[in-house]
């Protein structure tokens, strides 16, 4: 593919990555199992090693099946290179062990992903290295933060559960000013609804396990940039060992052709459905970027082309109105994962937030009789009468 026919989303979601030729004339991408790759001469060997011509050597560092999920989301978000990880965990550690070192400082949000939250609570203090965690829609106190002085600025958005949007162009811009490298997480917006990069970030990771994948059926995680970043998150991963597997990575590469249709639909629906909500007596807040009563509606209208398939809303009559209502649902799964094609609900204490206690959860503005819902692909007047129902019955 040329660069002056410059594809579409929906052309890169089944194309890239994709372009033969392939073993025996395949037309789909083959699961290559192989552990390690052979060579008949040692010269050629040799050369692969070095990385002087392509090839793969030993399936940690590198796998054709996985090379291939590599080129889709690389072209997807217009990045120069990526790399494939385990899980979307793996991603996000290994990104921050390859950026940060002892003395360090890294500045992000309350509204992590609870993994994410752990690593920066729990883990990277034990390296010495400073976290701090800014009031998520405070823009001031996190340009505040980064002006004394950071490595790594670290976003998501929009964020899980609560669905508060940051301006990542603004913070990116404030990063820049000190020399910090922007992260963000991408993977409540996919890349069809938003593009770090072009917002200023410098890298984008995902866990490809929610939308890319789709279907709640394979792990993995991608990092994606520049080249020469990539390059040393690549060989922390190969020698940390967090490689995907390339039955995920078909899996993957499988899902993340109808990536676009998913995400076209899932935005359509949620928007309907958060519309809805707002209207039921039953219902005391919703949380989805794409309400107009949203506070950060503005950036969100700004940096992303959809709102995304992810909203939460909150119950009258606290966790025990949630325990009555989730099990009344029928068209959702009662599940911790999320972005796939069927409707996934739960309640963030044992979802996004299920590493955290419920002390834990107060002090990130977590409240406990709030639903994290994922709208899936299925026709949205049976979601909505399905709501209606299990809402009524509390
Ligand atoms: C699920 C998730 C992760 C972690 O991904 P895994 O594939 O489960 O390791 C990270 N960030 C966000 C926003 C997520 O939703």
């Amino acid at each position: 593919m040329n660069d002056h026919n410059n594809p579409k989303d929906a052309t890169l979601a089944v194309w890239a990555g994709e372009t033969g030729p392939l073993w025996e004339n395949a037309t789909q991408v083959p699961v290559v199992h192989s552990v390690s790759f052979g060579y008949a001469e040692l010269a050629h060997w040799a050369k692969v090693g070095r990385g002087e011509i392509d090839g793969h050597i030993y399936s940690r560092n590198t796998n054709p099946t996985v090379r291939a999920f590599e080129e889709k989301i690389c072209r997807l978000e217009q990045a120069q290179a990526a790399t494939a990880f385990a899980s979307g965990m793996a991603a996000i550690s290994n990104t921050l062990f390859t950026l940060l070192a002892p003395g360090d400082r890294i500045v992000s949000i309350k509204d992590s992903y609870g993994g994410t939250n752990r690593i920066f609570q729990e883990f990277l203090p034990r390296f010495n290295i400073a976290v701090t965690l800014c009031d998520t829609t405070d823009q001031k106190a996190v340009e505040t933060a980064i002006s004394q002085g950071c490595q790594v600025l670290y976003l998501e958005s929009p964020t899980n559960p609560t669905m508060k949007v940051v301006d990542i162009a603004r913070l990116a811009a404030a990063a820049h000013q000190v020399g910090a490298l922007v992260v963000v997480d991408n993977t409540f917006a996919t890349p069809v609804n938003q593009k770090p990069l072009k917002l200023g970030a410098d890298l984008v990771l995902h866990s490809a396990t929610k939308y890319l994948g789709g279907h709640a059926d394979a792990l993995g995680g991608a990092v994606c940039g520049p080249q020469d970043h990539i390059r040393r998150i690549f060989h922390f991963r190969e020698i940390n060992g967090a490689a995907l597997d390339p039955m995920a990575a078909y899996l993957l590469l499988r899902g993340m052709k109808t990536l676009p249709l998913r995400i076209e639909r899932q935005n359509k629906s949620a928007l309907q459905i958060a519309a809805y909500l707002q209207s039921h007596s039953s219902v005391e807040q919703v949380f989805y970027p794409g309400l107009d009563t949203h506070p950060q509606h503005a950036i969100a209208r700004q940096q992303m082309k959809g709102f995304g398939g992810m909203l939460s809303f909150s119950v009258k009559g606290g966790y025990p109105a949630v325990e009555k209502f989730l099990p009344q649902l029928r068209y959702a799964h009662r599940a911790a994962n999320l972005g796939a094609v069927e409707t996934i609900v739960g309640p963030p204490a044992t979802t996004s937030h299920v590493e955290l206690n419920a002390r834990q959860r107060a002090a990130m503005g977590i409240p406990e009789n709030l639903v994290r819902y994922s709208v899936g692909i299925e026709d949205i007047a049976d979601l909505i009468e399905d709501l209606t129902q299990a809402l009524d019955s509390i």
